[in-house]
């Protein structure tokens, strides 16, 4: 049995797959501390396996990577996890091997796999929820890179910003200015639609009343559209895939992928853009199937991957349940 543990911003999402099938799953709100994390992930873990009858290999997507140079969380945007020994405490509260990898990576190898990426040679996995991330599957294997930051767009500024968005450029908790997750997150939706109109919605309400037709929420959402356009048409530029999948919540957006295809060619170096642009597949469950999948098939815990952190390793499955 394979379990993945998908630790977001607001919520951690579990699962145990049982021959890829679902046995089990849980979701609990995400605590704001390190401590409070180790123990929610302890205690999915337990509740999974009572319920399931038996053990299994634990694979874990958090925002973030554990870096190969100090074995310490990095590049996190829930921040509460920035530095700490992760991996190495979940090891020895679990008592076996544990694999951690990128959320954004488990997503792409998931949707990459039999999702909105199946059959395409590359595919940049694109996450858009409390924070903005990124992964590049090439074969239906993650690249990662030296620095294990392939595919992390949220962090190169806004390509293309008007005067207006340069004088107002938010700070990241990253110690930039401008860079593209602030702009692209819920929050930083919600932060765009606040900043012009004086309400402060969430972005729910926003696209409730961009419905209705509220000028204020319809710019916002004009707006978002055309950031994502410029952003994504940047990484188009670099990477050239073949699929670019949405996820996260704002991939909920009605419209978006429509909205994408149709802005791209005015940004893109390209006569015509041949990349289909599609909302993921596995909803929710994307990160999630994607970190129970950094095991191999059987979830042999002995099994090899020196690195502890590389979700190439997976090898195949199906999730037909989800
Ligand atoms: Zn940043």
């Amino acid at each position: 049995m394979r379990i993945g543990i998908d630790l977001g911003g607001t919520k951690i999402e579990a699962i145990a797959l049982d021959a890829d099938a679902p046995a089990a799953r849980r979701r609990v709100a995400t605590p704001r501390d390190y401590a409070g994390t180790l123990d929610a992930i302890v205690r999915l873990v337990a509740e999974l396996e009572r319920e399931a009858g038996r053990g299994g290999s634990v694979g874990v997507g958090i925002p973030g990577v554990v870096s190969r140079a100090t074995g310490l969380v990095k590049n996190a945007n829930s921040t509460w996890l920035i530095g700490q020994p992760l991996l190495a405490d979940l090891e020895a509260r679990l008592a076996r091997p544990v694999r951690v990898a990128n959320d954004a990576n488990c997503f792409t190898l998931s949707e990459a796999i039999d999702g909105a990426g199946r059959g395409s040679e590359t595919v940049f996995g694109v996450i858009l929820g409390t924070g903005v991330g990124g992964g590049i599957a090439i074969r239906q294997r993650i690249h990662e890179g030296p620095n294990q930051i392939a595919g992390e767009w949220g962090h190169n500024p806004l390509p293309w910003m008007t005067e207006e968005e340069r004088a107002a450029a938010p700070e990241c908790y990253c110690g930039k200015c401008g860079c593209v997750e602030t702009f692209l997150s819920g929050p930083g939706f919600e932060r765009d639609h606040a900043l012009r109109s004086g309400t402060v919605r969430s972005s729910r309400e926003i696209v409730r009343a961009a419905a209705a037709g509220d000028p204020h929420a319809m710019g916002a959402l004009e707006r978002y559209h055309d950031r994502l356009v410029r952003a994504l048409a940047a990484v188009i530029n670099l990477l050239d895939p073949e699929v670019v999948v949405l996820g996260g919540g704002m991939s909920n957006l009605p419209g978006l992928a429509a909205a994408v295809s149709v802005g791209l060619p005015r940004y893109v170096f390209s006569d015509a853009v041949l990349t289909s642009v599609a909302v993921n597949v596995h909803g929710d469950s994307s990160g999630v199937r994607g970190a129970a999948w950094l095991w191999p098939s059987g979830g042999d815990p002995s099994g090899s991957d020196p690195s502890g952190s590389d979700p190439s390793v997976k090898t195949g499955g199906r999730d037909s349940g989800t």
